[in-house]
């Protein structure tokens, strides 16, 4: 039996603590992954962009994919204010789920090591230990402990509370419906590509994914779509409002969204986007809401801490490339913890996440560029002029060749 390296405690069960646990086990690590939600996380539904790097980390990983990993899509289509198909470009990729990888990712691991129900308040580090201190008293003890907790992470907080979570002033209406709701016609013209639409004050796009339970059968499955709409903070926080006047900072409860301003998102959809596109915001029951945030980080190594994930880096989602993201930065460093000259590797691991995470970053930016408040600078302008030509909005969105955008 492979002797242990030691134990690393992992706060945060979703992709990037997935990812880490997974990884490191395979180098002979002892893991422990503390997730904040009491039950498992399958519930979140929306649709994940993929590239090939990210299947190519899993198999060096050793993981065994399955033989479908999403629903295949052959490119994307660009439709016009009026329904015609005015742009078509080939791009195969897969379109996944994030229930179906989140599945996927915690099959891997045995039960004994995933701990649901522990929500991170601090930690607390030594010469040679860290001790993570949770909201109920409990506590454990680890010899590395990886931040995998997302944009609002609290062990970002805590090794670097002076970073900044972002607003880019704009938020995403999203939704998720049956395939078989969505008119035949429609489904006929959009079904195996990415569409996309342009539309004052930011974009809209959707793709077909699994459904529920996986199901990647034509005619169970979802389509997941979202439209970006700039919004201030003042807007943003009024939709974030129930009809009893509470505030959902972090997030409004699909339920709780106040069903006049989902009368006013199918409004808007009528007077500024594609009838197909109407078609199918009209058959979702429950779009939901996203504030966009971005964040960016100096530092990923705090001593005996490491940071990964969107808790290192949150890039807007225009990239698509925040799976693959955390994946990377999970497999990188569980092999610089391992590596016989762990201290060099590990600093070296920090610079290059660091370059990665500020070049994805910086282009989902430039793919907002028209999003959000208004450019000023001429070079501003021109950014937001070049990020809407329809070739490039096509080409660049969630591509499945992100290399060839970020700028390294
Ligand atoms: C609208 C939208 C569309 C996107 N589309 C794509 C796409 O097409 N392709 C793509 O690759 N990426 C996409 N992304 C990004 C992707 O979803 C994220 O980058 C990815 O999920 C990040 O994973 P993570 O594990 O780092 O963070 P998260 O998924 O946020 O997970 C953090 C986990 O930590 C837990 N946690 C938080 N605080 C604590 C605490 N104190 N104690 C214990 N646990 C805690 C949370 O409950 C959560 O489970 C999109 C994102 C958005 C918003």
């Amino acid at each position: 039996m492979q002797k242990s390296h030691g134990r690393v405690l992992i706060i945060g069960g979703s992709m990037a603590g997935l990812f880490a646990g997974i990884a490191l086990r395979n180098c002979g690590w002892d893991v422990a992954i503390y997730e904040r939600a009491s039950e498992e996380l399958a519930g979140r539904g929306a649709g994940i962009a993929t590239h090939d790097e990210l299947y190519t980390v899993l198999r060096q990983a050793g993981v065994t994919l399955r033989d479908e990993m999403g629903v295949r899509s052959l490119g994307r289509l660009l439709l016009a204010a009026d329904g015609a198909v005015v742009g078509q470009i080939t791009m195969p990729q897969i379109m996944t789920s994030w229930g179906l990888m989140y599945r996927f990712l915690r099959a891997q691991l045995p039960d004994d090591c995933y701990h649901n129900g522990y929500t991170l308040s601090d930690l607390v580090q030594r010469a040679n230990t860290v001790t993570a201190v949770f909201e109920d008293g409990r506590r454990a003890e680890g010899d590395w402990l990886i931040g995998a907790d997302g944009t609002r992470s609290t062990v970002r907080q805590r090794v670097a509370p002076e970073i900044p979570v972002n607003y880019c002033g704009y938020f995403g209406w999203r939704g998720l419906v049956a395939e078989a709701l969505v008119p035949p016609a429609v489904l006929e013209t959009i079904a195996y590509r990415m569409a996309l639409c342009l539309a004052p004050g930011g974009h809209w796009l959707g793709y077909l994914v699994a459904g529920p339970n996986d199901d990647l059968t034509p005619g169970e499955r979802w389509y997941n779509w979202g439209w970006y709409r700039t919004a201030d903070a003042a807007r943003l926080q009024d939709h974030l409002t129930a009809a009893d006047g509470t505030h959902y900072a972090q997030g409004i409860p699909h339920h709780l969204i106040r069903p006049e301003l989902v009368t006013a998102l199918r409004a808007e959809a009528a007077a500024q986007l594609a009838p197909q596109i109407q078609a199918i915001i009209a058959v979702t029951e429950r779009p939901f809401i996203q504030g966009m945030l971005d964040l960016g980080s100096s530092r990923l190594v705090y001593d005996r801490v490491c940071v990964i994930g969107d808790a290192a880096f949150t890039a807007r989602p225009h990239i698509g490339l925040g799976v693959s993201k955390a994946a990377e930065d999970a497999m990188s460093l569980a092999a610089a913890l391992s590596a016989p000259a762990q201290a060099a590797t590990l600093v070296e691991w920090e610079q290059v996440r660091l370059r990665y995470g500020h070049a994805v970053l910086d282009f989902s930016r430039d793919l907002g560029s028209y999003i959000g408040p208004a450019p000023v600078t001429a070079e501003q302008h021109a950014k937001a002029a070049y990020h809407q030509r329809p070739d490039i909005f096509m080409a660049a969105t969630a591509p499945s060749d992100p290399y060839r955008w970020l700028k390294l």
